[in-house]
């Protein structure tokens, strides 16, 4: 184990292979997983370890995602949409933990130094509070980092993702995450959610709503296309 300062604690402790995302989403991959990054020969460590950063934090700082991560492993149960539509699948959850599970994933990316997290960049203020958030269990208000969710009908191509980046939702800044046929959206934003995904937004005493869509037609589909063409255009280029 690497010895350094911990981002999170500020001691100088030996630092362990901080997942970010967790490793359990990893694992849904196969043995071999597929080329799905634009720098894919640039990620000699994306395997079922998953993507970590052994340069972020100590093993005593990790134990604070544990109860989030362990919450959010449900959704690696969910089941896959048979159907293409605009349904929406309810799943119970506690608001707490399942929001501090986005909140959390949202400042881990924002810590790591690894490159598949490169694109997230919350700034000083957004990086403050997140902090706040996590280290006192405070899952904020409804429209504070207000998240929400879609899961794709993706069939194989499950053991994919996108690296997580930003993108405006109606002018409103947001991050987006792509892993295991899921995308969540969380606000880094102090306007409010858009009108139309403000009904499907996380809310305490109510289910978690999944909103099911079309991987085919889906802009993630396109942008994953995209980044395997890149890899296989970069991979002719350096042979
Ligand atoms: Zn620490």
């Amino acid at each position: 184990m690497n010895q350094g300062i911990c981002k999170i604690c500020g001691q100088t402790k030996p630092l362990i292979d901080a997942h970010i995302i967790p490793m359990s989403f990893f694992r849904e991959f196969g043995e071999v997983p597929k080329q799905y990054s634009t720098k894919a020969n640039e990620y000699p460590r994306l395997t079922r370890r998953g993507i970590y950063d052994s340069n972020c934090w100590c093993m005593d700082c990790e134990q604070l995602f544990k109860d989030y991560d362990d919450h959010a492993a449900l959704l690696l149960k969910l089941p896959q949409p048979k159907f293409v539509g605009d349904k929406t699948l309810r799943v119970q959850v506690d608001y707490q933990l399942m929001k501090l599970f986005f909140v959390s994933v949202l400042w881990r990316a924002h810590l790591s130094g690894v490159r598949f997290y490169d694109k997230v960049s919350v700034g000083d203020f957004h990086a403050a509070r997140l902090r706040e958030m996590v280290l006192n269990r405070d899952a904020g208000g409804v429209e504070e980092y207000s998240t929400w969710m879609f899961q794709f009908n993706i069939g194989d191509e499950r053991d994919s993702a996108l690296p997580p980046h930003p993108v405006r939702v109606i002018r409103v800044l947001c991050y987006r995450f792509f892993i295991v046929g899921f995308t969540w959206v969380t606000k880094v934003d102090s306007r409010p959610t858009p009108e139309i995904y403000r009904g499907i937004i996380m809310r305490p005493n109510e289910p978690l709503q999944v909103r099911r869509m079309d991987w085919q037609t889906s802009q993630e589909r396109s942008l994953l296309l995209g980044a395997v063409q890149n890899t296989t255009e970069s991979r002719n280029t350096t042979a």
